[in-house]
């Protein structure tokens, strides 16, 4: 019998196939809810029937809650509607789980009187992810099963767990082999008419002391953002009030964070991410296929880009110019490999089927059977131009050429071969084997199907690719000089490099700007600054406070003193007299007369910077949609998930008054800071 919004039902002897078919993720909407309720009630009246089950069609269970849905008004039945209609229907109902069961979709299982699932099914409830809870009783059954600190972990940290785990838990009751719905049709006869709902279940009884250190642990990871405190609060409460009432706890914090500001950054981000990863319809087109992928230079960004394609199943030549280098980068490699069996994230065979398919190498002629070439050689224009030369020659016809720089003019290498329009970035951040974001560039040849290559290897190395256009930093990078160069203007105006830090970190940021430069060393800026000094405009306020530093030896975190000093590798909270001179000598120099900034100030001059250059890289082109420089920033530079990201957060000001004070700040800082039309920004909501 069909039933509204792909919802089926069908009678199999005594039992009720319930059946969800809502492509691609089986999302609990609105017409689902219907679907589902009107099943419940035919299966309940139907006296042929003793038990049911409720499957989904498709590649997975129902793996969440229609998440366009959080940001209107709530649309009956709701979920919880369908859980009671579950718990009361009189006769048990089983969940038959496969792919992933998540959210809604495992709050739904768990209003079930047995879960059964295949072997590769996750279950979680990741609601805190998306600035919510959960909303239709996860915290007060899953803890039922777990104790309350499992509770706690799974659903503040947003776990997704397998079915073995799942099964050892008691949250399913069998791990399937066979056909999925025959064991759940089976586990329901089984019950032999029985309910076993887990709402009448107590609570495991379990030490204080653990569920205060979970809490207190929990927390600090989650650096107490709103939805996760509730969340700790709303489990707790499964403890210690009857169910209905702890139903009702949950509920009213779930309406309370569904409306607010963090909630709407975080789902923000979450179709941000989802749209980053397509190319503008003019550049669709096919990727090439790839097997084998050539990265020249073994140092630290050629060792994590390896160890990513071999996780992908790419085979791997790494290509060195010295045997020492190639030794040390190829040893890098199995190391890693050897602490993850040793840590026992990886089983043996596994990485030794991985290390399998790395070959490190001096000989160029071995490129010959790569699909892709990655270059992550030092970041020289003339470095690079030569290995290019040298890749045009052993590079076989066809192969996608790309460079991992990090600021240098794409084009610049490209017309070094005779293939331009193979060539294009794909800039990785570091660790590369970690870091989620990809920036893959566009030169002025690319051609389409490269792009599309560059796109697809992102995703498959289970990567956020984006977008950027050949410019200076392309859209990170960009945006973190400016960012940086305005903390420094700070430094000048008056404040310490711990008080910059701090408001910055009081923000969100993951790190403070001088920390994060003592932690990549100052020499890579240095380097940088003295290529750019001959093509420096003298008229461009320039802040020579890290090139004094460095002059002094002081390079970073690997020196033992940057910005801050280091005893036994651990940051000093403020920063030394011999910084504070050099600092102060700065300001004097430029006629400054030092006055303290405050918190607020801070943020909002590093926050007007951001948004400025976002505009102006958005103007230009370099980004294509302004949500992708949202996903760059939080993924690659720390900018708190829960603001947004830049644009998002420009989108909450008054914007008038951001435009206002960006020309106040331009006045500020003099020739070299230019004002961006805004309007940009606010295109196309
Ligand atoms: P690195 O100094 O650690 O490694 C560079 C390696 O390239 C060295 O092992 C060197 O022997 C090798 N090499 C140099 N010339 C070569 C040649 N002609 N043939 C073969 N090998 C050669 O540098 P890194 O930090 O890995 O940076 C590499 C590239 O990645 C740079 O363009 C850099 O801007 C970019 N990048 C670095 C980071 C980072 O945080 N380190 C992040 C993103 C991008």
């Amino acid at each position: 019998m069909a039933l509204a919004g792909a919802v089926r039902a069908e009678v199999q002897g005594d039992v009720c196939v319930i059946t969800i078919d809502n492509p691609p993720i089986n999302a609990t909407s609105q017409a689902i809810r219907q679907g589902l309720l009107a099943a419940l009630t035919d299966f309940k009246a139907n006296a042929n029937c003793q038990a049911a089950v409720i499957a989904c069609a498709g590649n997975t269970f129902v793996a969440g809650t229609d998440i366009r849905e959080f940001g209107q008004p709530m649309m009956a039945p709701i979920l919880p509607e369908v859980m009671r209609a579950i718990e009361e229907c009189g006769k048990p109902v089983v969940a038959a789980l496969h792919g992933a069961a998540l959210g809604g979709g495992f709050e739904l299982a768990l209003a079930c009187d047995a879960r059964v699932a295949d072997a590769k099914t996750m279950i979680g409830l990741p609601e805190v992810s998306l600035g919510i809870i959960p909303g239709a009783g996860g915290t007060q059954l899953l803890p039922r099963r777990t104790g309350l600190s499992r509770a706690i972990r799974m659903i503040g940290c947003s776990q997704r767990i397998s079915a073995p785990e799942a099964l050892a838990l008691n949250l399913i009751d069998a791990v399937v082999t066979g056909p999925l719905l025959n064991a759940a049709i089976d586990k329901a006869r089984a019950l032999g008419g029985r309910k076993c709902r887990i709402r009448d279940e107590a609570v495991p009884a379990e030490d204080s002391a653990l569920t205060e250190k979970t809490v207190a642990d929990t927390l600090r990871e989650g650096k107490r953002r709103p939805a996760l405190q509730a969340a700790i609060e709303a489990v707790k409460c499964a403890a210690t009030l009857p169910i209905d009432q702890g139903l009702a706890e949950e509920r009213q914090r779930f309406l309370q964070l569904r409306t607010s500001r963090e909630a709407y950054a975080l789902r923000h981000v979450f179709f941000a991410e989802r749209d980053s990863a397509k190319l503008p319809a003019e550049l669709n087109a096919k990727p090439l296929t790839l097997e084998t992928v050539c990265v020249i230079g073994a140092g630290t960004m050629g060792t994590g880009i390896a160890i990513s394609l071999l996780d992908a199943g790419l085979r791997v030549v790494l290509l060195e110019q010295d045997d020492a280098a190639r030794q040390r980068g190829h040893d890098r490699v199995i190391t890693h490999y050897r602490n993850r069996v040793a840590t026992q994230k990886m089983k043996t065979e596994v990485a030794l089927e991985r290390q399998s398919r790395l070959h490190s190498s001096l000989d160029w002629a071995d490129m010959a059977s790569a699909d892709l070439v990655i270059e992550a050689v030092f970041e020289d224009l003339a470095v690079k131009q030569e290995v290019f030369r040298k890749i045009d020659r052993f590079a076989r016809p066809g192969a996608v050429l790309a460079t991992n720089t990090s600021y240098l003019d794409l084009d610049a290498i490209a017309r070094t071969t005779s293939r331009p329009q193979d060539v294009l970035g794909l800039h990785f951040f570091s660790p590369a084997n970690v870091m989620k974001l990809l920036e893959v560039v566009r030169g002025q040849d690319s051609r389409p199907e490269v792009l599309a290559t560059g796109m697809s290897l992102g995703k498959r190395l289970r990567k956020l690719p984006v977008l950027a256009g050949n410019a200076f930093g392309f859209i990170g990078n960009r945006i973190y000089n400016a960012y940086r160069n305005q903390c420094e203007f700070m430094l000048e105006d008056g404040a310490w490099p711990e008080e910059v830090d701090s408001a910055l970190k009081q923000f969100g940021m993951a790190m403070g700007p001088f920390a994060v430069a003592d932690l990549s060393g100052l020499d890579i800026a240095w380097r940088m600054r003295q290529a750019q000094a001959a093509t420096r405009s003298p008229s461009v306020r320039y802040v020579d406070i890290l090139d004094r530093l460095c002059e002094a030896g002081r390079l970073g975190r690997k020196t033992g003193a940057g910005y801050y000093n280091y005893v036994d590798g651990q940051q000093q909270p403020t920063t030394d007299a011999q910084v504070r001179g050099t600092i102060k000598a700065a300001s004097q120099r430029r006629g400054i007369v030092r006055q303290s900034l405050s918190s607020d100030t801070i943020q909002r001059r590093a926050m007007l910077a951001i948004v400025n250059e976002a505009a102006r890289l958005l103007g230009e082109g370099v980004a294509s949609r302004a949500s992708d420089i949202d996903v760059v920033m939080v993924h690659g530079y720390g900018f708190p998930r829960w603001e947004g990201g830049p644009v998002f957060w420009a989108r909450q000001q008054y914007r008038d008054a951001l435009a206002q004070e960006i020309q106040t700040l331009a006045c500020q800082c003099g020739e070299g800071f230019v004002a961006a039309d805004l309007s940009v920004l606010f295109e196309n909501q």
